[in-house]
């Protein structure tokens, strides 16, 4: 028993090194023109699937990685230091991935699980939507065969990447119904269509959009699941940790930046802020990993909020390291703080908003 969890500790660390080594070679070398280019980010999502990559939580009894939290939460870090926009768009795929391995669904689970982890299959979500107070945006209504689904999607990552998402939608009694439908326009049984990718200041390679959907039929087969009403809003609290893993590596992308600045300018100054945002940064990392396991909601939403706030302070570091220069296009200084912004919303709840503004509001 012992050797077998030993062997799948050094499995895990073996592709943490295979992935460390893919985004330094492959991809920081590259990370301005994935920003920008959906070409060059299709090709490096790619990449991670010739390397089995995209269904890292995946159980590998369905052909993932079966990685645990912790060794998912290291990996979060490690891909949003290198770029952003990759960190982004796959992770809407492994979070599609790990909500089809908990279905119930084993006609979908053997019909995707399977090809998920080398991109064979790419999947997105668009789930954001029951997260919103007041009349649902997207609503379910059960009929023969299946649901109808009727509303608006106003966030779906990956257009032109991805075949298929998972919608989540509220059915009349408030609970919320998920299952999949084409990324891509439609009308057979109802109508589906996109809105043209989203101009967007940080990680626009990504190709966001919006849906609208009218009387789209989705059959039983293509549920993924079906939860109580609120579950959403208790999956965020339950998971108020995990979008701030990402916020730490894009902080740490901020910091290597500072770190080249001065290299380049030898100011003891920029040596002297590397150090103490270092340790601050390390800090937060420690607890965020030891509260993982045993801590309060509220603490957890805490070092969220403390996350969100050093990827913005060390992104804006790399910018004044970086002097004018990081108004260039293709500055890392510059997009590292684009990506900060979208870091420091994705996943928002009512409470992350009020928790990331308190603590804007104690430093200045
Ligand atoms: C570029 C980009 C790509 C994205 N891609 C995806 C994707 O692929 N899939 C996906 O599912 N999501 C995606 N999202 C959604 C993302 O996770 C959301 O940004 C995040 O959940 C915040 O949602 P929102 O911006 O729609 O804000 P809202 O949901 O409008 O607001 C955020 C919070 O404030 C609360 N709130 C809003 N209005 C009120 C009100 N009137 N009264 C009280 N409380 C209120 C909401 O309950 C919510 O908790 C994407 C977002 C961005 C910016």
């Amino acid at each position: 028993m012992q050797l077998g969890i030993k062997s799948e500790q050094n499995q895990t660390t073996k592709i943490l090194a295979t992935i460390e080594n893919y985004l330094q070679e492959v991809v920081a070398p590259q990370a301005a023109q994935i920003d920008r280019s959906p070409e060059t980010l299709k090709q490096v999502l790619l990449g991670m699937g010739d390397r089995s990559l995209l269904a890292l939580r995946v159980a590998q009894s369905f052909g993932g990685a079966g990685f645990t939290e912790i060794d998912y939460r290291h990996f979060q870090i490690l891909i949003a230091r290198y770029s952003g926009a990759l960190a982004f768009l796959q992770t809407q795929h492994q979070s599609a991935g790990s909500m089809l391995a908990a279905s119930n669904n084993q006609e979908l689970k053997q019909h995707y699980l399977p090809h998920m982890s080398t991109g064979k299959v790419l999947v997105g979500v668009g789930f954001s939507q029951l997260r919103r107070p007041g009349n649902p945006l997207m609503k379910a209504q059960e009929v023969e065969g299946g649901y109808r689904l009727e509303g608006k999607v106003p966030w779906i990552t990956g257009w032109g990447f991805f075949d298929n998402f998972i919608i989540g939608a509220t059915l009349p009694d408030g609970r919320e119904i998920y299952g999949i439908l084409p990324l891509q326009q439609q009308e057979t049984e109802g109508l589906i269509t996109f809105s043209s990718p989203m101009e967007l200041i940080a990680m626009n390679s990504t190709n966001t959009v919006s849906a609208n959907i009218e009387k789209w039929l989705l059959p039983n087969n293509q549920v993924v699941a079906i939860k109580p009403a609120g579950s959403i809003h208790k999956s965020s609290k339950k998971n108020v940790l995990h979008h701030g893993f990402y916020a730490l590596g894009c902080a740490q992308a901020g910091l290597d930046i500072l770190e080249i600045s001065y290299q380049k300018k030898r100011l003891s100054f920029l040596q002297e802020s590397h150090r103490s945002l270092q340790q601050e940064l390390d800090n937060c990392r420690q607890a965020m990993f030891a509260a993982i396991t045993d801590c309060t909601y509220q603490k957890q939403l805490q070092l969220r909020a403390s996350a969100i706030n050093l990827a913005g302070r060390c992104s804006q570091a790399a910018v004044i390291s970086a002097s004018g220069a990081a108004n260039d296009r293709d500055h890392p200084a510059g997009r590292v703080y684009r990506e900060a912004l979208l870091f420091s919303v994705s996943g928002q709840t009512t409470a992350v908003m009020e928790e990331t503004l308190k603590g804007l509001s104690k430093i200045s």
